[in-house]
């Protein structure tokens, strides 16, 4: 239930009406926009409807929420969406992030490398992988503790904060003390035990879609996350499986304007994962940001060809600024604006 307060209710008409919810056993989600704040009832519809808090001082009305997922939902907002700063950049509503970099952190040289190339280039934050989330446990699994290390002093260089992937709960302290946002795996998109914990560190996430999942599923792994008081969620299309073999996965851009209706949460596309290979990349990233993408997640090398995990999908780093620029402009055509360093 979404519980509607009066423009101008006083801080303790909201903490009264959080009170009586949570009397209920229900958990109640304050959000404050910029005129109206809103409620969510999280529990048993019927204890808040039993409230009877209709006529309560403070409280303009009650909507029920038929969506499964309710934090996440666009009614929740009520139209407005939500905008994440990560460190000065901005995402979503009408901020675009650039997030790119390597699949995998391999050594210091080209991780720095890499993280010049894409703050030199425009890019708005820096991705890779310190844990790697392998189908083989024979292929190389990242480089751990290490790889943050040179994450964090590819930030000091650059000022770019940076994205990289938490797949163990145990891994939190330390993920937690260099990550700006916390990536969340396709393959762990539904270990609702990792999502719950993502929440609570407050750190924003980004959520990636499950290789064989549902919007709808989707959304509910952001509700766990959500639930936990953090609303900085960013929700990832990154390619799902189908009948067709030609690529890795199929881009589900349809994902995007879906997505934007059903929540209020910034959508971001990883082409790369998708595509599988570099010369579509840059096809696929600038249909995402025309379809009214938030962002976009792309691999970069400075030597593809070497790589250990994702070279032939990756964007040579000499290419990166005129990628970048033309990503940039096919997300001013959108109405965005690309948020830099
Ligand atoms: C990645 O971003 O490097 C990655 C492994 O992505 P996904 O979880 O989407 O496969
Ligand atoms: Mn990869």
């Amino acid at each position: 239930m979404m519980i509607v307060m009066k423009e101008g209710a006083t801080d303790d008409q909201v903490r009264a009406v959080v009170d009586r919810v949570e009397s209920v056993g229900c958990s109640a989600h304050i959000s404050k926009g910029d005129i109206l704040t809103v409620i969510g009832a999280i529990g048993d519809r019927d204890r808040v409807a039993a409230l009877g808090l209709e006529g309560t001082p403070g409280v303009d009305h009650l909507v029920p929420i038929l969506k499964p997922y309710k934090l996440a939902s666009a009614q929740f907002r009520k139209g407005e969406r939500t905008v994440i700063d990560v460190d000065g950049r901005k995402v979503g509503g009408e901020h675009f992030a650039l997030i790119a970099g390597p699949c995998t952190v391999e050594s210091r040289d080209q991780t720095l490398e890499v993280a010049r190339v894409v703050a030199e280039g425009g890019g708005s934050m820096l991705r890779g992988g310190a844990y790697k989330p392998r189908t083989s446990p024979y292929s190389f699994q990242g480089l751990g503790a290490e790889g943050l290390r040179l994450l964090q002093e590819a930030k000091e260089q650059t000022g770019l904060p940076i994205v990289t992937e938490l797949m163990d709960v145990r891994d939190i302290p330390d993920v937690a003390e260099v990550a700006d946002v916390i990536q969340i795996g396709a393959r762990s998109m539904q270990n609702y035990t990792l999502l719950s914990e993502a929440g609570r560190t407050g750190i924003p996430v980004l959520l990636k879609r499950g290789l064989s999942s549902t919007l709808e599923e989707l959304l509910m792994a952001a509700e766990y996350v959500l639930k936990e008081g953090n609303e900085k969620v960013m929700l990832c299309e990154r390619g799902i499986r189908t009948f067709e073999t030609a690529y890795r996965f199929t881009l589900d851009l349809l994902a995007v304007p879906a997505l934007r209706e059903l929540t209020h949460l910034p959508v971001i596309v990883d082409p790369s994962h998708a595509a599988g290979r570099r010369d579509w990349v840059k096809p696929m990233s600038l249909a995402a940001a025309a379809a009214g993408a938030d962002g976009i997640i792309v691999e970069v090398h400075n030597q593809p060809e070497e790589a250990i995990c994702d070279g032939p999908q990756a964007v040579p780093t000499e290419g990166f600024a005129d990628y970048a620029d033309q990503v940039r402009l096919v997300a001013e055509v959108a109405g965005k604006e690309l948020s830099r360093v």
